[in-house]
């Protein structure tokens, strides 16, 4: 079957199998063959495959209507939707903006900000300053956010090149600095970057709070996130954070904000957020923001899906779910007991360097010396290798180039937030096997 014809192009000819089924943090091909969704698919299947409870509520409202044009009409799955949303989100985010993915979620808060920015007087206010490496989407203004070189270049004349700032990469850090002194120093890379563009000119910054693709889950000290928001506050700049991957719950708090207690001004959501029940996402941004932007005549945005009321019924159902089965505190249980299980990697495999993470959002990165921490060589191709190693052995995981996707391979394991401690062993048995079959 993986060989029938096929006029689908992705980033290359697709050489899976066919999917068949998919239950709880397991999928099937059409041979029958188990896989553990060890990553999600791409950290979106945060409630688990075919949740039967979700489905019955999809169901209920397609049988009702599947589609009001949200200019139209109300509705109730929307309305709803943020209803929940705001109720589980820090105080001081009110109001919500439905989109259908990730880079329209970006887009969409770099797009408020301008707004409000313009409300304010302060139509010159136009750079948005994101780190490098970082991964904000494929659109064009997200990728002109995206510090990841293979992917921006080939495209790199048709954007603006906003400016970009070192993301805190503290374990790369050779300065015998302390964790906290580290943080601080690399918020400081944001206060030199504000004023060398002129502060009066910067709009705003947009930070992962823990890294994704491009990075591989990397946190930062808990003294970053303070002391970028006081630098944020200082010059009127506006904080974004992209919690497209890390936010509903995938690192142990609804908002991993909520890990600092920060409260950002705009929060980009999507993946775990519809859980590949429907594409969905959303901006959340505080009634400060937004009460100012209607008051001008309205938020000059909007796609023809936003808000629909099939997507925001799943979405629903999906926060529900997360709410009554208590999967946030879950993921916290759960990345604990996994990143345990990680680090024991480290003391029988000399070629991985670091293991890092929140929540169930977990990486482990490839070196070829842990001292220098200097990437292991590429040839190698470690990227694709345990990829497909572990592929073979019936565990999904996902891995990208680190370091601005330049060199090194980091491997995201981010499983399904229901996952049990039987489970994670199990998938940790089979890691330690594509490992082993690596190292052979
Ligand atoms: N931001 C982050 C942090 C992401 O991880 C992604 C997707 N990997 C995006 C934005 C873009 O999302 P989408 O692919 O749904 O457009």
């Amino acid at each position: 079957m993986t060989s029938a014809p096929s006029y689908l192009f992705y980033q290359s000819r697709n050489p899976r199998p066919f999917l068949d089924r998919g239950e709880g943090i397991y999928l099937f091909d059409e041979d029958g063959k188990r896989y553990i969704d060890g990553s999600s698919g791409a950290m979106v299947s945060n409630i688990g495959h075919s949740n039967q409870r979700v489905l019955a509520k999809i169901k209920a409202q397609m049988d009702k209507a599947t589609f009001g044009y949200r200019l139209h009409f109300r509705t109730h799955p929307s309305e709803d939707l943020a209803a929940k949303t705001v109720a589980m989100t820090p105080d001081g985010l009110d109001r919500v903006f439905f989109v259908s993915g990730g880079s329209e979620a970006v887009e969409s808060a770099v797009k408020l900000a301008r707004q409000y920015a313009i409300t304010q007087g302060q139509g010159e206010r136009y750079k948005v300053i994101s780190r490098f490496p970082s991964y904000h989407g494929c659109t064009l203004g997200a990728l002109d956010l995206t510090g990841y070189a293979p992917l921006r270049e080939p495209f790199s004349p048709m954007m603006r090149g906003m400016p970009k700032i070192g993301a805190p990469a503290t374990y790369l850090d050779r300065s015998n600095l302390s964790e906290e002194q580290l943080g601080l120093k690399y918020a400081e890379l944001l206060r030199d970057r504000i004023l060398e563009e002129g502060p009066q000119s910067v709009l705003a910054f947009v930070m992962e709070p823990v890294g994704g693709a491009s990075t591989g889950a990397l946190v930062a000290p808990d003294s970053y996130y303070g002391r970028v928001r006081e630098i944020c506050d200082e010059f009127g700049v506006l904080l974004i954070y992209d919690e497209v991957m890390t936010g509903a719950g995938r690192t142990g708090k609804f908002l991993a904000a909520e890990h600092w207690g920060i409260t950002p001004d705009i929060v980009a959501m999507s993946k775990g957020f519809g859980a590949g029940y429907a594409p969905l996402g959303a901006i959340i941004a505080g009634a400060r923001l937004v009460e100012p932007v209607l008051d001008a005549g309205g938020f000059q945005h909007g796609f023809t899906y936003a808000g629909n009321p099939l997507a925001c019924s799943a979405g629903l159902a999906v926060l529900e779910e997360m709410e009554e089965q208590k999967l946030i505190e879950n993921a916290a249980r759960m990345g604990d007991v996994l990143m345990a299980e990680l680090q024991t990697l480290m003391d029988q495999y000399p070629f991985i360097g670091d293991v890092r993470g929140k929540g169930l959002l977990t990486a482990f990165e490839f070196v070829a010396d842990r001292t220098t921490m200097e990437p292991l060589n590429p040839k190698l191709n470690a990227y694709d290798r345990l990829v497909e190693l572990a592929y073979a052995r019936g565990l999904i995981i996902y891995s990208r180039r680190t370091r601005g996707g330049t060199a090194g391979d980091h491997f995201l394991v981010a499983p399904p937030l229901i996952i049990t401690e039987d489970q994670v062993h199990e998938l940790m048995a089979i890691l330690r096997d594509a490992l082993d079959a690596f190292a052979a």
